[in-house]
């Protein structure tokens, strides 16, 4: 960390943005230079009556905001409120920069990356690679540029993580002409895999050089293969809808499928990209919900119960491609929401895994405890749950960019 921005005593925006919300957080600095979490917030519901709403990090409602039903809010309106609100708070202190996660970098962004015209533009050919994320992704980077044109904005990227890996886990089989026109696995979540592998150190230092396997699984999903702290594979390809089921997105698919819903099934390549994005997955499988605690309050109906058993299904498989990578595994880590919390999902995992070496502790996992296999972590296999933080890999990231640049 440079003494400059150690020594500052500003802020830092983090921005997370979706295509019907903007996600917010407002870090300050700690005298020893950390990015320290303050507010949190977001605008929900763009494109109707959205709503603003801020909340300090001991949970205290410090700011909220809705707009009238059929106003419309666009993601620029949002961002204004969040940028007035966050003016509003600032008591002095200057905003030293923004950080935004930006799904794509394609091959050349490995680190985040100082935004000027030239990032901007290629950051917007990127677009046709991630059409249903990249736009929303910039839209408030020029918003902001516009508002305050000489504030440093940072990108940091979903796909970066994983621009180590190899050239023969990157490429399909396809002809090289297709390869060469960026059609390859990029793979995403990179920031939380990132921030997950910064920890390892501190959960157990057999993790550190470890062969880990990292499930991050929330309303989007994937496991990322680690070595060293690196990723190796990653079960999220070319775009956001490979691997494993998810919320609503069906993961990996039998190219065949496609030509058959286009062909014989009438559907327009529009009316395709929302079945496999938007009703596929644990929604379109139980005909009930993507949200993992909805279903699980209702596991008994047999449509639901199938559905639990395919997502924990396809989840259990894709570890056995992780670890084929890996040559073996010494650990399991869980993480984002349903990681995090969903203790049924986890002991049904566990269960599938019991080939690899491991072996649930069903009172650890019950009672959230870090470690939640039986037996020493330093002699066998384990399975971990971890909180991720892509926030806080944002704003260490501003840090990091500010220091190179300063
Ligand atoms: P996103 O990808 O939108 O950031 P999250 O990481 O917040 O999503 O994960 C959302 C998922 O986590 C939802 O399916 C939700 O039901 C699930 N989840 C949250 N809390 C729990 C819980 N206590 N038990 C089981 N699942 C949970």
């Amino acid at each position: 960390m440079s003494q400059a921005v150690q020594g500052q005593q500003g802020v830092l925006l983090v921005i997370n943005a979706g295509s019907s919300s903007i996600k917010f957080s407002v870090f300050e600095i700690e005298p020893n230079g950390d990015p320290h979490e303050r507010f949190g917030g977001q605008v929900e519901g763009i494109g109707g009556a959205a709503q603003f709403m801020v909340k300090s990090s001991d949970g205290e409602l410090v700011g909220s905001h809705d707009w009238p039903d059929g106003s419309a809010v666009d993601h620029d309106q949002a961002l204004h409120q969040i940028d007035d609100w966050l003016n509003a708070h600032l008591q002095g202190r200057p905003l030293l920069a923004c950080s935004h996660r930006v799904v794509h970098g394609g091959l050349r962004h490995a680190e985040p990356v100082l935004i000027d015209d030239a990032v901007l533009a290629e950051l917007e050919a990127l677009c046709p690679l991630a059409p249903l994320h990249q736009p929303h992704n910039l839209g408030p980077i020029r918003a902001m540029r516009a508002r305050q044109p000489n504030l440093p904005q940072i990108a940091c990227f979903d796909t970066a993580f994983h621009r180590g890996q190899s050239e023969v886990v990157q490429q399909f089989a396809l002809p090289q002409a297709v390869t060469k026109a960026g059609v390859r696995r990029y793979g995403f979540h990179g920031l939380s895999y990132e921030y997950i592998a910064s920890v390892l150190p501190q959960v157990h230092p057999r993790l550190v050089t470890g062969r880990v396997i990292v499930a991050h699984l929330g309303n989007g999903a994937s496991l990322c293969a680690m070595k060293d702290g690196r990723s190796m594979a990653s079960t999220m390809g070319f775009s956001a809808l490979d691997g494993l089921a998810m919320g609503t997105r069906c993961g990996s698919l039998d190219p065949g499928v496609v030509f058959h819903l286009l062909r014989e099934m009438k559907l327009a390549p529009d009316q395709v990209e929302r079945l496999l994005y938007r009703e596929s997955g644990l929604l379109g499988m139980s005909g009930v919900s993507n949200d993992m605690r909805a279903l699980r309050a209702r596991a008994t109906e047999p449509q639901v119960r199938l559905a639990l058993d395919i997502y924990v299904h396809r989840i259990v498989r894709e570890i056995g491609s992780m670890a084929a990578v890996l040559g073996g595994l010494d650990a399991l880590v869980f993480t984002a929401g349903i990681g995090e919390h969903g203790v049924d999902t986890r002991a049904e995992v566990l269960q599938g895994c019991q080939w690899l070496g491991l072996s649930l502790d069903a009172k650890r996992n019950e009672a959230g405890e870090r470690c939640i296999t039986q037996g020493d972590p330093a002699q066998v296999p384990s399975a971990w749950v971890i909180p991720t933080d892509e926030e806080g890999m944002l704003a260490r990231h501003a840090l990091a960019v500010l220091a190179r640049t300063a």
